[in-house]
């Protein structure tokens, strides 16, 4: 079996193999691009519906306890007022005033260059997988350029939201390698504004959703009095969100318009909240890796309690080992009764539960899954990747999961000028394309085209070839093995429904 690319490029081979096969592609390319923003090709929109298909099939679908929702985008601005979005849902920004660059201060880092217990100079550098060893010959380069004596002592990073008003003044802009440039680190709010109706002023200002969880939280009532819901119960929303992303980057792993599948699992405010996160975040490991990440990839981080964001009692991230270093992508948090309570009070309207087997009203906790349909498309890209040598030549491969693969099935004729196994082949694919999405490919030799469906992580080829006639039977290809067994059109059916559920 091949193992995973383990190189720094990985990233890279994976944009252009996305760009090449209709994957992923710059949204607006044509006009040079928009950053931070994504269109999803012909391959690409059917990996978002298997992920969106799968999530909803595994915790709607199949649960009792758990009802869907679709709310607007676009919700009554009083929303974000409320929730504490307007307030706080903010990121430092720190400009740099010669380049017109801008940073999130919290993945700016930077160190005083200490030789011989003197403060030399600064370096800064944007964070990396290794932001320390970037500062390090950053110094190195420095003590270099100056023509310094000395031994340089260790680099010791900070963030700019440590960085006093002194040192901003002597941090170089990564842009310019020049001190003098950088702001202070000021507050910017990343939710897009945007207006509703002919009138342009302060009265009709409204918000793109940063998230899909306050359209839960504002519908939250009307489920609770039609839904026949008792707790514990959760609501689950699959849409876009949008935020002004200060450093949009890594590709879909940060953009500013993307997909979320967000759950809020409403609880008793008496039961053990901390068990159920727990067991959210074992089932969510659990559905990572039913989808094709492994588990030797992820981890889990528990945000710290100073850090932990304005609404949580606790929170921890399921982490992806990504090539660009182990980021968030999930985060799994416990908000308390913090939204329905804020709700309550702007909008004057109860929140409350009224529970029949205590005959008690309260306004339930609530645990929240959150993550985002990009970034898992990306972490299952990342985990499936291959690449081995196969007779001299490279196979690159996706090892999707089959639920996950854009196509779940090649149907190749042998040959393409005998009528009658054309025809056969093209029964199948017709049989096929009813039921999943399949391709047809009757285009150069029958290992060109296994290769071409190995790259964009086809499971199965079926091959009709001269024994098909006599028999009824086919090759099915196996793209992880390249074994191949003979089936006939059952069996295979069969088959394939076993490996999609
Ligand atoms: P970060 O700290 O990385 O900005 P966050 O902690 O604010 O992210 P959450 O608000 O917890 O993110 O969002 C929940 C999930 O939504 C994340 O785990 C991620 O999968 C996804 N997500 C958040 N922001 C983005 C983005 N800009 N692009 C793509 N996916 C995102």
């Amino acid at each position: 079996m091949a193992k995973a690319k383990e190189t720094e490029n990985l990233m890279e081979t994976l944009v252009t193999l996305c760009k090449r096969r209709g994957i992923i592609f710059q949204s607006s390319e044509i006009y040079s691009g928009i950053n931070g923003f994504y269109d999803y090709g012909p391959l690409g929109v059917e990996m978002r519906r298997n992920i969106k298909n799968a999530w909803w099939q595994d915790f709607v679908h199949r649960r009792d306890d758990i009802v869907g929702l679709d709310s607007t985008i676009i919700h009554h601005p009083t929303t974000w007022k409320a929730s504490g979005h307007i307030d706080n849902f903010t990121d430092p920004l720190v400009d740099c005033k010669v380049s017109k660059q801008r940073y999130r201060a919290d993945q700016l880092f930077f160190a005083p260059i200490v030789i011989d217990g003197a403060t030399a100079g600064y370096v800064s550098a944007i964070e990396s997988e290794d932001t320390e060893q970037a500062l390090q010959s950053a110094a190195e380069k420095f003590k270099r350029r100056k023509g310094i004596q000395g031994s340089l002592e260790a680099v010791t990073p900070r963030d700019m939201t440590e960085a006093t008003a002194e040192e901003i003044a002597l941090i170089p802009s990564p842009a310019t390698g020049e001190p003098g440039s950088l702001t202070p680190p000021r507050s910017f709010n990343m939710m897009f504004q945007t207006h509703v109706g002919a009138l342009r002023d302060e009265s009709s200002v409204a918000y793109l959703r940063p998230e899909t969880a306050q359209g839960i939280f504002i519908n939250y009532k009307n489920i609770v009095d039609t839904g026949r819901v008792k707790l514990p119960f959760g609501i689950a929303q699959i849409g876009k969100a949008f935020r002004n992303e200060i450093n949009p980057r890594n590709f879909i792993f940060r953009s500013r318009e993307f997909e979320q599948m967000e759950i809020e699992y409403f609880i008793s405010p008496e039961a053990d909240w901390q068990k159920i996160h727990r067991e959210w975040i074992d089932q969510s490991r659990r559905w990572f890796t039913g989808i094709g990440i492994d588990d030797a990839l992820l981890s889990e981080y528990e945000h710290p309690r100073e850090k932990l964001s304005h609404y949580s009692k606790g929170t921890i991230d399921i982490m992806f080992k990504f090539p660009f270093g182990v980021q968030e992508l999930q985060g799994i948090a416990a908000r308390g009764d913090y939204d329905l309570t804020q709700h309550q009070e702007v909008s004057g309207k109860s929140m409350e539960y009224f529970d029949e087997a205590s005959r008690k009203r309260f306004i339930p906790h609530v645990i929240e899954p959150s993550m985002g349909v990009d970034r898992i498309l990306l972490a299952i890209l990342c985990a499936a990747y291959r690449e081995e040598e196969v007779e001299g030549e490279k196979r690159v491969y996706l090892r999707l999961s089959p639920r996950i693969a854009p196509v779940k099935v090649a149907v190749l004729p042998l040959v393409k000028n005998k009528p009658e196994l054309v025809e056969m082949a093209r029964k199948l694919y017709g049989n096929l394309q009813r039921r999943h999405a399949v391709f047809y490919d009757e285009s150069g030799a029958v290992g060109r085209r296994y290769r071409r469906q190995d790259e964009i992580g086809t499971p199965w080829c079926a091959t009709v070839d001269f024994d098909s006639l006599e028999s009824g039977t086919f090759t099915v290809r196996d793209r992880d093995t390249m074994e191949q067994s003979r089936m006939n059109e059952t069996d295979f059916m069969a088959m394939i429904d076993g490996n999609l559920t």
